[in-house]
């Protein structure tokens, strides 16, 4: 059993014999059905227990403390009314606290933002007192930490120190040995840093908050990992994030698809990494500055989120990959951060039609909802089953703080979530049962780490050479707006957004991330990967999927190995290296050194992994007389999704869009003679997909049913003709919008009338 984060503190020596007795809920021994929540740690000073029930109430934490003498205590707990920020009505988090099971009288949870809630006076005997966390209501209240003291004029503790001194926590904290690689975040970059490292036998620890790894794309959160590996200057890059990326089907989807188990193992695997999981970092120490005058980190203090003890880890060269620029921030490197209209925060959920209808609680306190307030949530195209999605546009925090704010940003999702379901029950579906809220936020933009090297938009859509280009970054600039449809009813803080897809990137090959954006430039032993690299908020829209920050690891691993071997910073490897480093980038991902200087090796049987990539097999749109315009060519807005798993399609794939998105795909032929022209369209038939999807050609509306097959055994349907002079171009749009459906978009094709 982990200790308990208590102290017994005996305050006066004789008669009065006045303690104090702290209780950190996380360091409960059972945690019940309470969920440990570790996003906020900056924001109010520790991890905390969520009852995140979805509505039903959670098992009970349990502990149990010493009372050092019999008598009575006064009882306090640390907790909140999480929707007081709004004045909300009703106080959704109610939870009681037992003292050898007996319930204090006292409901906790009912007013106000984070305080010490007097819970009352208990008498109690000399001994071991059990104590238990009995949540009411299933609707996310929350306990931070318990309060006990035998002294009438003690107070429970105001700041963090004085809770420090309570838990007796030592005033030096206990340092490791040294790694030659500390990994901070275990996400895909971390993941990809840490093994990419230990392939080249360098000492790592990694160190992730979690109790699972994967970040943004574990279970806990269910965003699937998208962006192109293996290809452009260095195709054996990604080699390593394809041995645990997920095939998720969907996202959100099922807890097993997003493959924590797998992940854990990949990390495991490698004898060279210690990993720490449940360890958030929260300070950095310097070291003495590099002889270039700037700072240098000699270690990290992590705290072990259950038990609340710190360790120092001490190392060569840290990575940050914490996602928020954390460590970097911790150490002085300087960052750029959008306050304001920067990408914002969802956390996706699920429900399902239930059997056995399951009663549903009115929720004065979540957000007032009608049914148009919020876009209908859908079937999954790939799944059989009924499976709702609240998904990736479920979004909110735009203009909120991206860091200082990010409670009231989950809260506020939650709040939407839980009155947009109430809603659907109340209108259309009485049956449906919230299946899964993720209570760990997704998070995509905070800080930006400084490089040698800022990235620009510009930078990539005009393909700008850089001598050390590297990751492949393949996604469309992909930002994201409140969309306004749905922000009326809330304008100071959307929670739907829209998806603006700039398009120039390099789909195919991917466009060259330097090098130099994965170090940071004042700070000479900080490496970074993922989100908080060296780029501008435009560009992050490209960077930003999980295949790419996990390359964007593997190189960070790689260069640690020359940084360590040739004695040098990650600056230095840009400067005096790079050639050596661009082998290593050219080396299998399978490739591992037995030790630190002996050569790399492939192991017997290690094959490069099998990815399903979009296939390059359709139909050649070359080999079709006319002009042909795939749906890679055309350009297209709104939530597209690319696929190509039904066969039959034109070029390398084709794209579906959800009914009731704003999503439009125009594709212009320009057409090489005048005359009349029979303008052709593709789809693959569906029965998700609308039955009349709009089509304006030449600025004429045509409705298409793409539930049906086409009537052309090529798979093209005729929708019109136009004429027009030699030269002259034609647009064809399919739009979502309307649509009682998905919308499909493979190619358009337009032959001449004789
Ligand atoms: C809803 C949503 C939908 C998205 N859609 C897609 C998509 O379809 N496909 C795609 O590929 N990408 C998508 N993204 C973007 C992508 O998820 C992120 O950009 C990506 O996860 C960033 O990777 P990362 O490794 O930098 O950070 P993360 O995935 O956030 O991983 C960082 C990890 O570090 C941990 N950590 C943080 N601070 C500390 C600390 N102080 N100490 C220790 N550990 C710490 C975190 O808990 C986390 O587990 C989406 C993002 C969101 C939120």
């Amino acid at each position: 059993m982990k200790p308990l984060r208590i102290l017994s503190l005996l305050l006066l020596p004789a008669a009065a014999r006045a303690a104090e007795i702290l209780v950190e809920a996380e360091s409960f021994a059972s945690h019940g059905g309470w969920t440990l929540d570790t996003q906020f740690i900056e924001i109010m000073g520790s991890p905390y227990l969520l009852a995140h029930g979805l509505g039903r109430p959670v098992a009970d934490a349990a502990a149990k403390v010493r009372i050092p003498e019999a008598g009575q205590w006064r009882v306090f707990v640390r907790t909140k009314d999480w929707v007081s920020p709004w004045q909300a009505p009703g106080a959704p988090g109610k939870f009681s606290l037992l003292i050898n099971g007996k319930v204090l009288p006292e409901t906790f949870g009912t007013s106000g933002g984070w305080h010490w809630q007097p819970g009352g006076t208990v008498e109690l005997p000399a001994g071991d007192a059990a104590i238990a966390l009995h949540d009411l209501t299933g609707f996310d209240g929350r306990c931070d930490a318990i309060y006990l003291t035998n002294d009438a004029n003690a107070v429970p503790p105001a700041t963090l120190s004085d809770r420090r001194r309570l838990l007796g926590l030592p005033e030096q904290t206990p340092e490791s040995e040294e790694y030659d690689l500390v990994v901070c975040g275990g996400g895909y970059s971390g993941m990809g840093a840490a093994i990419a490292a230990a392939r080249q036998g360098l000492k790592v620890a990694l160190l992730q908050n979690r109790p699972v790894l994967g970040g943004n794309g574990s279970s806990e959160i269910q965003v699937w990992a998208q962006g192109g590996t293996m290809r452009g200057l260095y195709p054996h890059l990604g080699e390593i994030i394809e041995e645990f990326a997920d095939h998720a089907a969907n996202s959100p989807g099922e807890v097993d698809e997003y493959g924590d188990a797998r992940k854990e193992a990949a990390i495991r695997a490698e004898s060279g990494i210690a990993l720490f999981l449940n360890h958030h970092v929260i300070a950095a120490v310097q070291g003495d500055a590099s002889l270039s005058g700037h700072r240098m980190i000699r270690s990290v203090t992590a705290l072990d989120t259950r038990s609340g003890r710190e360790v120092r880890f001490r190392g060569k060269l840290f990575a940050d990959c914490t996602g928020h620029g954390s460590v970097g921030a911790l150490a002085g490197a300087s960052f750029t951060m959008l306050e304001k209209g920067h990408l914002g925060m969802s956390n996706m959920w699920s429900w399902q039609p239930s059997a056995t209808p399951s009663p549903w609680p009115d929720t004065p306190w979540a957000l007032q909802l009608e049914p148009g307030d919020f876009p209908p949530t859908r079937k999954a195209e790939k799944t059989a089953s009924l499976f709702h999605k609240g998904e990736w546009f479920w979004e909110s925090g735009f203009d909120r703080h991206p860091l200082n704010d990010l409670e009231l940003t989950r809260d506020w999702n939650l709040r939407a979530v839980y009155g947009a379901f109430g809603t659907l029950r109340r209108t259309a579906n009485p049956d449906a049962h919230l299946s899964w809220v993720a209570a760990i936020g997704g998070t995509r933009e905070s800080r930006l780490l400084q490089g040698d090297v800022v990235l620009t938009d510009r930078d990539i859509v005009e393909k700008r050479p850089f001598p050390d280009g590297c990751v492949p970054t393949t996604w469309d600039l992909d930002l994201h707006y409140p969309k306004e449809q749905y922000a009326k009813k809330f304008p100071d803080n959307p929670f739907i957004s829209r998806a603006q897809f700039g398009k120039g990137v390099d789909r195919e090959n991917g466009y060259p991330i330097p090098y130099r954006c994965l170090y940071s430039k004042d700070v000479d032993n900080l490496f970074m990967a993922g989100r908080c690299i060296s780029v501008t908020h435009e560009a992050l829209g490209t960077v930003r999927v999980m295949r790419t920050c996990g390359m964007m690891g593997e190189v960070v691993g790689k260069a640690a190995w020359v940084a360590v071997t040739r004695g040098t910073t990650p600056r230095g490897v840009y400067q005096s290296h790079l050639d050596e480093l661009k082998e290593l980038w050219r080396q299998p991902g399978g490739a591992r050194r037995a030790s630190l200087r002996e050569p790399l090796a492939v192991p017997p049987g290690w094959k490069p992994p099998v990815v399903a990539k979009r296939a390059a097999g359709g139909l050649d749109p070359k080999s079709l007389p006319g002009v042909v315009v795939d749906d890679s060519q055309a350009a297209c807005s709104g939530p597209w999704t690319e696929a190509s798993g039904l066969p039959g399609f034109v070029g390398k794939g084709y794209r579906y869009a959800p009914q009731g998105s704003d999503a439009t795909a125009r594709f212009v032929a320009t057409l090489p003679t005048g005359g009349t022209w029979e303008v052709r369209m593709k789809w693959a038939p569906h029965a998700n997909r609308a039955t009349n999807a709009r089509v304006t050609v030449s600025g004429r509306d045509v409705r298409i049913n793409q539930r049906k097959a086409a009537d052309r055994p090529d798979g093209f349907q005729s929708i019109g003709s136009v004429t027009v002079k030699a030269g002259e171009s034609v647009s064809v749009t399919l739009t979502a919008e309307g649509g009682d459906g998905f919308v499909h978009a493979d190619a358009i094709w337009l032959v001449p009338v004789p």
